[in-house]
């Protein structure tokens, strides 16, 4: 999904929670539209180049398409390290909510192609990567 569609969805999502929750809406607000940093994250790493504006459009490109990529926020491990820390901290589960609330759209959205499954776990996505990693990248290239 578009940095503006979450921008937009989450912005909605506050608005309704804001009685709730008052000024905690703030952890909903960063979690749910910054995470996609990972994907900045990972093309800095990829290709060594700092430039936001290649990033984006790379990604705008589809350019990620032919590359095993991982998305780190996006993944289980993080959701479940975010819900173990809010059973300590208050500030966590509503980065919980504003991450889960930015996830479950990116996954529905994307639930047709196969890398899904090895982008949605950092573990799963190893494992393919260092066990079988020419038939992975193989598989990534031609079935993303
Ligand atoms: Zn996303």
């Amino acid at each position: 999904m578009t940095f503006k569609r979450h921008f937009i969805s989450t912005t909605i999502l506050s608005v309704a929670l804001f009685p709730l929750i008052k000024y905690r809406i703030l952890w909903v607000l960063i979690s749910g539209i910054f995470i996609d940093i990972d994907h900045y994250l990972w093309y800095v790493i990829r290709y060594n180049d700092w430039n936001i504006k290649h990033a984006v459009k790379h990604f705008e490109s589809d350019g990620n398409a032919d590359d095993p990529s991982i998305f780190i926020f996006h993944t289980m491990e993080f959701i479940v390290i975010i819900f173990i820390l809010s059973l300590f901290y208050d500030a966590f589960f509503y980065i919980l909510i504003g991450a889960v609330f930015h996830i479950i759209p990116d996954i529905l959205l994307a639930k047709d192609k196969p890398s899904v499954p090895i982008r949605s776990s950092l573990i799963y996505f190893f494992y393919k990567g260092l066990h079988k990693k020419s038939e992975f990248l193989a598989n990534w290239k031609s079935n993303d």
